[in-house]
């Protein structure tokens, strides 16, 4: 399902914001390291190829 974009604020992850809550990357992201938002950051390919 689509969702509001979210991005993980964990340094070692990739800089890029997803925007399905089952995309396999964004689900791997812990509740304390969640956040809301793009921070700027592009487009997780997962979530693209989801559309
Ligand atoms: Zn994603």
């Amino acid at each position: 399902m689509k969702v509001n974009p979210y991005h993980s604020t964990n340094p070692t992850d990739p800089d890029v914001y997803h925007d399905h809550d089952d995309c396999p990357s964004g689900q791997q992201i812990p509740w304390q390291n969640k956040r809301s938002g793009t921070n700027g950051y592009r487009r997780c390919e997962h979530c693209r190829n989801k559309g």
